[in-house]
């Protein structure tokens, strides 16, 4: 007669040869219970691990608009970037929603995380896009060079230190660490090189991007929070959501991508024309035709090309793009040091012939616009040598000449400024705000 008060004590259900019950200290459970309380508990774990409350991410049109405001040009790769982070951060937002917790676990597609590979030369805005990006979406992001990390056991930065650095600009804070950016910079430069030159490997280039291989696919890492706790404090991070974008120069690959175009291009054959080199037109959009398989030949390993999905490339910056480099985002150069200037109670004023000349020698120089700080620092420097030390100048003039031949800048003095007739005032020159 026991067996007819024997229910499961959440759904009441009796007990019977086809309902067994499991036996708890003060009640009992069936089967489906157990399996629903699991689904609910599971479901806990997951918000446990993904609950941080990152607001809805922008848009990919709002994401492209907010790059716009900081990197010039790079339009290809600011509009995939948009698309893939937005992608991103809403499946793991998916992740932790109602939506997901109602699906079953056969009945739930799982999105797979698209990482990112980053192709364009030195100075061109791939670290710039990446950091502007992570603080768009306002998660923790970490830049990294490839060329300091080594294979465990080798001397250098092991690749577990880049998920330590997540977790110090986390503040400590695990979950929002796991949903964070690595930026890992000239990847290139962990190709294995001169296979078919000298059938020589770099080894220890292949061992990082096998040590990386895993970092990128997800898995769990011990990893203590060193600058925030000194007494060594450590947590479990599952790096299955942290989004990697590697980036870098590949500056081999032009010759073999260029071997490979123009070959399809002229065709075969006698009346083939000669395999000559693309012009420059062609060549500005030339790291846009990369395939995973340029990459595999440049020296990237099959895998690792494969756990970075989403390939796109960035243009070499010209004049044009240099000049509004110059001038346009928000925290532009010419802007800055006409911040510093305004400190003295100066203004600084720029001719447009004396941008442009910034531009060329930036360009000379190779380094993209890297190579515009150095330039206009040359210019300048001289006079914030001396300008403190002056009280009635009020404007500084940067002419073209003073680019290009290092002629001095021009001053006008406080008199002059507030001379009737105005005879000084300057007219075709960049007054930025
Ligand atoms: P990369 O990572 O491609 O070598 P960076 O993003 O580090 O180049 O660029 C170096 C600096 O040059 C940036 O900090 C920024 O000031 C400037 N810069 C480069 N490209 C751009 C761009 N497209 N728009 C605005 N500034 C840029």
């Amino acid at each position: 007669m026991t067996d007819e008060t024997t229910t499961c004590s959440f759904c009441g259900t009796s007990q019977s040869a086809d309902v067994p019950l499991i036996a708890g200290l003060s009640g009992y459970i069936c089967e489906s219970c157990v399996g629903l309380a699991a689904k609910v508990v599971g479901n806990w774990g997951r918000k446990r691990t993904l609950r941080k409350p990152l607001q809805a991410p922008p848009v990919p049109q709002q994401i492209k608009q907010h790059l716009d405001r900081y990197v010039i040009g790079q339009d290809a790769a600011k509009q995939t970037l948009a698309v893939a982070v937005y992608n991103h951060y809403k499946r793991l937002r998916a992740d932790t929603s109602t939506v997901a917790a109602t699906l079953d676990d056969d009945g739930g597609v799982e999105i797979e995380k698209s990482n990112i590979l980053l192709l364009g030369p030195s100075g061109t805005g791939k670290t710039l896009l990446v950091s502007t990006l992570a603080r768009i979406v306002g998660v923790p992001c970490v830049v990294a060079d490839a060329t300091t990390l080594t294979q465990a056991g080798y001397v250098g930065d092991d690749v577990d230190t880049l998920l330590a650095r997540l977790l110090d600009v986390a503040d400590g804070d695990g979950d929002l660490a796991e949903w964070g950016i690595i930026y890992i910079d000239e990847i290139d430069k962990l190709a294995r090189r001169g296979e078919s030159a000298h059938g020589a490997r770099d080894v220890s280039g292949e061992g990082v991007q096998q040590a990386l291989l895993k970092l990128v696919e997800g898995t769990q890492v011990q990893v203590s929070t060193r600058s925030r706790r000194p007494q060594g404090d450590s947590q479990l991070l599952d790096t299955r959501n942290i989004l990697f974008i590697a980036g870098g120069a590949f500056a081999g690959l032009e010759p073999q991508l260029e071997r490979r175009l123009v070959k399809r291009e002229k065709g075969i054959g006698f009346h083939a024309a000669p395999v000559e080199t693309l012009d420059p037109a062609q060549k500005v959009h030339l790291y846009a035709k990369t395939h995973p398989d340029d990459l595999r030949q440049f020296g990237l390993i099959p895998e690792f090309i494969g756990r970075f999905p989403v390939l796109t490339s960035l243009q070499q910056l010209d004049e044009a793009a240099l000049v509004k480099i110059l001038t346009e985002p928000r925290n532009a150069l010419v802007r800055q040091y006409q911040q510093l200037f305004a400190y003295e109670g100066v203004e600084l004023v720029f001719a447009p012939d004396a941008l442009a000349a910034i531009a060329r020698q930036a360009i000379a120089q190779g380094t993209g616009a890297r190579g515009l700080r150095s330039v206009l620092e040359a210019a300048l420097q001289r006079t914030m040598f001396h300008l403190p030390s002056m009280s009635d100048v009020v404007r500084c003039i940067v002419e073209a000449d003073c680019i290009n031949e290092g002629a001095d800048i021009r001053f006008e003095y406080r008199q002059a400024h507030d001379a009737p007739d105005g005879a000084s005032e300057p007219t075709a020159s960049v007054a930025l705000g």
